[in-house]
């Protein structure tokens, strides 16, 4: 266990207690119940119950303005008159960051706003807390002593909690048209992190996770609520069970790391931090609700890596209990205008939150070779991976501007700040409208080199950029994508219509249509990997297709079928042997002499991802029609370094000595062989890169429809044998392995290359 005195599993001398709150409560609850609670009984009872001097209710107000609508122990005529701007003050600072504040000398604070006519010269100390509900700020509520004293934990818990209370009276059918609509937390926060897929965006905050407001706040029953407490508690706790069992035995780190985590998150502490609210007359959802906000408050200021994780497994595990209490958030049908902000996310999630029209999403554990990464690219969503604290510090509801270019996340924009960025949004229509000039311009660089540029897609949505982009064709169709957001494999004749589809969209350009390259990150429904320490590395992709050959075959045959007698080409993922490909490549063939009529051609070929293949090169281009580099994974088993961990995402460079040398020597290979090679991994869509492997003799790129035409912008502009020398002297200096990014910009940009 840390030892941190902020760990919410300390011992303490006795359990945290809410003074004599259970009368508090009693009163809330008759006047929660009546739809009519009075301000000043609250601000009373709040400040005798304590006990501190005095008590302030500051409500919102139309124009961001705080209005003292009720107080105790201060000067009652103040009321109706004392108006603070948000920001304005102490109570406007509290309600512009959301954030409570525990002053034990709040005249000498530098945002002290001396207001004459309230009568609180001779309060020491004072305790705001934001009063908060779905994000909107609805006021603050204050207390305040004589003496100089920072208010204890457990004050500073009753008050957030009577706090909760007065969110839902203000907020409970206009009942007593104390509040208006109140207002957001309005300091802005930036974030950075890294773009996963271009594009700007401006919307709201859905922070999904969240909880949703608390139907039923205050039981007279506290009996029941702990049982539906300890009823709950035995639903997520078997859950976890479930999740360590499907781990493996024996002590693997997996299996070790949900151990740890439930002996945190199961630990006495905090529950017993719930149970105490529920004593005090807490419904079993409130209390859970109130001790994780209180952890989220404190995870913000926490900077120390280790306790972060401990308080995020306690939060973690108290989303659980508010699932298995009924009390999580449904998605909503349609989240149109919605910036989605999430921890982690996956490609189906993704799908489906696309679906439901989000405008962009920012997500905390994310890198842009991930799959999450390449369907938002697909899709044309802007998406970034963001610095964490995001998620922890936006409200639902918080407006927000998305930058997947500079890789900025902003909540609550200034004004002139969304000015800024709406001039930006008018300039890239302007770019997009000069780039669509490029379309049918003839693939020729000026050193007269001809290169193809095909397109990476997976949906029939992505289909029209063909026509939009002037793509030569589909270097990569990832038939798994299809399946992920179907939920499902469909059956033969689902697949043949399917990809029968896609050659009609295709009229007759070619597509390498790449068989199912499932598992890893990319799981349908009811799947998992808890049992696999690397996944990436474990039983997916072309080795799931050979152990269980039913499911690789009626592929097939669904290929062969959609075909229609047209020319077909298929490539295999995640190859990595000789042996495997022939595996592969003798099915095909074996449902070929079935499926009449034959396709006019037949090519199979394979993805070049794992690096043990480019030592067979020699037995692999004697079989294989075609090969097809897929960079993102064949970078993260190259360099040993997963292709989903943002951490790693900028620590290895496919434009580095090592993976230009790599491409140089398959060029020559693939050439002398006669089989054509393409590259389609995410870097063959980044400008720069395809620049420096067009210069190293790759001339078939595929990419993301978004990337066809910058890359074409640039590459027909460019003078392929003035670059080679400069190359190769860049690589030679470059030789140890580093990245010759910038030089090699500096470069483009002196050629005025558009990079
Ligand atoms: C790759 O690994 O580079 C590739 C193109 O395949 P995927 O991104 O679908 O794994
Ligand atoms: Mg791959």
């Amino acid at each position: 266990m840390p030892k941190d005195s902020n760990a919410p599993t300390r011992r303490r001398a006795k359990t945290p207690k809410f003074g004599d709150s259970r009368h508090l409560f009693a009163r809330l609850r008759e006047a929660l119940a009546a739809g009519a609670a009075s301000l000043p009984d609250i601000a009373t009872l709040v400040a005798r119950e304590l006990p501190a001097d005095g008590s302030v209710i500051y409500v919102a107000r139309a124009g961001e303005i705080l209005e003292l609508a009720a107080t105790h122990g201060l000067n009652i005529a103040a009321v109706g008159r004392t108006r603070l701007r948000v920001g304005e003050g102490i109570i406007g600072m509290v309600a512009a960051s959301g954030d409570t504040l525990n002053l034990a000398d709040a005249q000498n604070h530098p945002r002290y706003v001396y207001r004459a006519e309230i009568g609180e010269d001779a309060m020491a100390s004072m305790l705001a807390v934001p009063v908060k509900r779905a994000g909107r700020i609805l006021g603050v509520i204050a207390v305040m002593s004589r003496q100089a004293r920072v208010f204890a934990p457990v004050e500073v818990e009753s008050v957030a909690t009577v706090a909760m209370l007065l969110a839902e009276i203000l907020a409970t059918a206009g009942a007593t048209n104390m509040s208006e609509e109140g207002f957001s937390e309005t300091l802005p926060r930036r974030y950075a992190g890294h773009v996963l897929s271009p594009g700007i965006a401006r919307g709201t905050i859905l922070a999904y996770g969240m909880t949703a407001p608390i139907a039923r706040l205050l039981t007279d029953d506290p009996a029941a609520e702990l049982k539906r407490l300890d009823k709950a508690i035995d639903a997520a706790n078997k859950n976890l069970d479930g999740l360590i069992a499907a781990s493996l035995p024996g002590g693997n780190a997996p299996r070790d790391v949900l151990e740890a985590y439930r002996m945190v998150a199961q630990s006495a502490g905090w529950l017993t931090q719930v149970r105490a609210g529920i004593a005090d007359g807490l419904t079993a959802e409130t209390a859970v609700d109130k001790v994780s906000r209180n952890l989220r408050d404190r995870m913000r200021k926490i900077a120390d890596p280790y306790l972060r994780e401990r308080l995020s497994d306690i939060e973690d595990m108290t989303g659980r209990l508010m699932v298995a209490l009924g009390g999580m958030a449904p998605k909503p049908e349609r989240a149109d205008g919605y910036v989605l902000l999430v921890r982690r996310l996956g490609p189906a999630d993704l799908l489906d939150w696309h679906a439901r029209g989000i405008a962009g999403v920012a997500i905390e554990e994310a890198s842009p070779s991930g799959h999450a990464a390449i369907l938002a690219r697909a899709l044309g969503l802007p998406a970034l991976q963001v610095d964490r604290g995001a998620v922890e510090a936006a409200n639902a509801g918080d407006e927000a501007l998305l930058d997947a270019e500079g890789a900025t996340l902003i909540l609550r924009p200034e004004p002139e700040v969304i000015q800024v960025y709406d001039r930006a949004l008018a300039a890239r229509s302007v770019r997009a409208a000069a780039l669509a000039g490029y379309r049918d311009v003839p693939s020729i660089t000026r050193d007269g080199t001809s290169f193809n540029l095909m397109l990476n897609v997976g949906l029939a949505l992505e289909l029209d950029q063909l026509d939009r982009t002037g793509a030569a064709g589909i270097g990569l169709y990832r038939t798994e994508i299809a399946a992920l957001a179907a939920g499902g494999i469909p059956d033969v004749a689902g697949q043949a219509a399917e990809y029968g589809r896609v050659m009609d969209r295709a009229k007759g350009r070619r597509v390498q249509f790449r068989t199912l390259d499932l598992g890893a990150d990319k799981l349908l429904p009811g799947e998992s990997n808890q049992g696999e320490e690397n996944p990436a590395m474990g039983w997916r992709s072309l080795r799931v297709g050979l152990d269980r050959p039913a499911i690789l075959r009626r592929q097939l045959r669904a290929l062969l079928l959609g075909a229609q007698g047209r020319p077909l080409a298929i490539m295999f993922p995640m190859v990595a042997t000789v042996e495997e490909f022939r595996a592969a490549r003798d099915l095909l063939e074996a449902e070929a002499t079935r499926i009449r009529p034959a396709p006019e051609s037949l090519e199979a070929g394979t993805m070049i991802e794992v690096p043990s293949l480019l030592f067979q090169l020699p037995g692999l281009l004697a079989e294989a029609d075609f090969v097809s580099v897929g960079t993102n994974d064949l970078m993260q088993f190259l360099f040993a370094a997963d292709r989903g961990t943002p951490e790693l995402a900028d620590r290895y460079d496919t434009l580095s000595a090592p993976v230009l040398e790599l491409l140089e020597r398959l060029v020559a290979a693939c050439n002398e062989a006669g089989v054509p090679l393409s590259v389609c991994g995410e870097a063959a869509g980044r400008p720069l890169d395809a620049l420096a492997f067009a210069a190293i003799g790759v001339n078939t790129l595929s990419m993301s429809g978004n990337a066809i035409l910058p890359v074409k912008s640039l590459l027909v502009e460019a003078d392929l044998n003035a670059l080679r020398p400069v190359l190769r002297e860049l690589r030679r200096a470059g030789a140890a392995g580093g990245s010759i990014r910038e030089p090699l910009a500096a470069w483009a940009r002196e050629h005025n290359l558009p990079v």
